[in-house]
């Protein structure tokens, strides 16, 4: 599905470089290295503070804690996205109130949300699914409306713009009160070993994260609050602050892979290519078609084959795994989440695909209908 040697190949020696120096140094935790990637990224997304930690999951769970969400608490999440977005949400004694998604973007929307809110409900985790911005203005609407926090969890669309009514532009993950990001090896901004962290805008939320992630600590061996330890090591820092160099041109490749399987795919009637949601740039984590004609197991085996990969992106909807049996609510049918993961498939998309690749891949697909 992604081709991370290619990646490394092409920036070897910076990347080698950039290791042995922390190694040099033996700042391994914390310093210099960390506060310079952090401060890149938040110029990236034009955002206040950036807080690093060490993976995605933890970045989830350190919003909900700083958000000052309290057991029994609801939090709305769509049913159609990972299982860490809700999974922390029940850890931490919060109830996940389980909701179905937009058709088209596969994202929550106000009029989903607003289905969902009950008294007891006191924030929000949308998820901008695949590489596209959920309809943020709608969803800070009803959270302003109802007095709910809004986490953005941003593990897939880091870098995506979001376009306002008024023609204003923000990056996702910095529209809601806190947003969360991962740097898996496998996402758009991948680290080689885990990562992940927060941005906000308030002093207050990045005063409290901070302190979260760090043991709860204030200053050395003072501790205001439980919190947690979760922090990015300063080599991961390191080659992220490299890979965040060439952060638009990865984008770039990723979107001219998926202009290349639309052009060969609108053609075929048994698929239907992502959707381009209007105010949102597309930074493709994922090139996700829908199968329509009830074949996607078969093309998905028939690929297989031809030795491409491919995946499912979600097979189970949240709200039908074991895991959250009895411990969230749920609002509607569903049958959009369920009918998605009946249909959708993920090709290969990454930055270093030639078209040579996407010409066999694009060429199978086809041969199959
Ligand atoms: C990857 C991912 C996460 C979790 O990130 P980790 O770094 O693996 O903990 C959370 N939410 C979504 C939507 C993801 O895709």
């Amino acid at each position: 599905m992604v081709d991370l040697r290619g990646q490394y190949d092409k920036i070897k020696t910076e990347i080698d470089t950039t290791i042995q120096e922390c190694i040099n140094s033996t700042r391994f935790i914390g310093g210099p290295v960390i506060e310079r990637f952090a401060n890149n990224l938040a110029n990236y997304l034009d955002c206040k503070y950036v807080i690093p930690c060490a993976n995605g999951t933890d970045a989830l769970q350190i919003a909900l804690m700083a958000a000052g969400l309290k057991p029994g608490d609801e939090v709305i999440v769509p049913s159609f996205t990972y299982v860490a977005t809700a999974e922390v949400i029940a850890l931490l004694g919060m109830v996940p109130v389980m909701t179905d998604v937009d058709p088209e973007h596969f994202n929550i929307t106000k009029d989903i949300i607003r289905q969902a809110v009950s008294a007891s409900t006191k924030a929000i985790v949308p998820v901008h699914l695949f590489g596209q911005t959920a309809p943020m203005e709608g969803i800070m609407e009803v959270a302003r409306e109802y007095d709910l926090t809004v986490i953005e969890d941003n593990a897939q669309s880091l870098g995506s713009d979001y376009t306002f009514s008024d023609g204003k532009k923000q990056k996702a993950g910095t529209i809601g009160q806190i947003g969360t990001t991962s740097f898996f090896p496998a996402k758009n901004l991948g680290a080689y070993g885990d990562g992940g962290a927060l941005f906000t805008n308030e002093e207050l939320y990045y005063e409290k994260i901070k302190m979260i992630a760090n043991h709860g600590q204030s200053r050395l061996y003072h501790h205001e609050v439980i919190g947690v330890n979760s922090r990015l090591d300063a080599i991961q820092a390191a080659i992220l602050d490299i890979k965040l160099k060439y952060y638009k041109n990865y984008i770039q490749a990723r979107q001219e892979v998926a202009a290349y399987y639309d052009q060969a795919f609108t053609e075929v009637p048994e698929l239907e290519i992502p959707y381009r949601y209007k105010n949102s740039t597309h930074v493709f984590h994922q090139y996700t078609l829908k199968v329509k004609n009830g074949k996607r197991d078969e093309l998905k085996a028939y690929l297989k084959e031809k030795g491409i990969a491919s995946a499912i992106y979600y097979p189970v909807p949240l709200n039908e795994q074991n895991a959250f049996r009895g411990k969230g609510r749920l609002v509607g049918d569903m049958s959009v989440t369920k009918s998605l993961c009946d249909q959708v498939l993920s090709l290969p998309i990454h930055t270093e695909m030639d078209n040579e690749t996407l010409g066999y891949i694009t060429q199978q697909v086809k041969s199959f209908f």
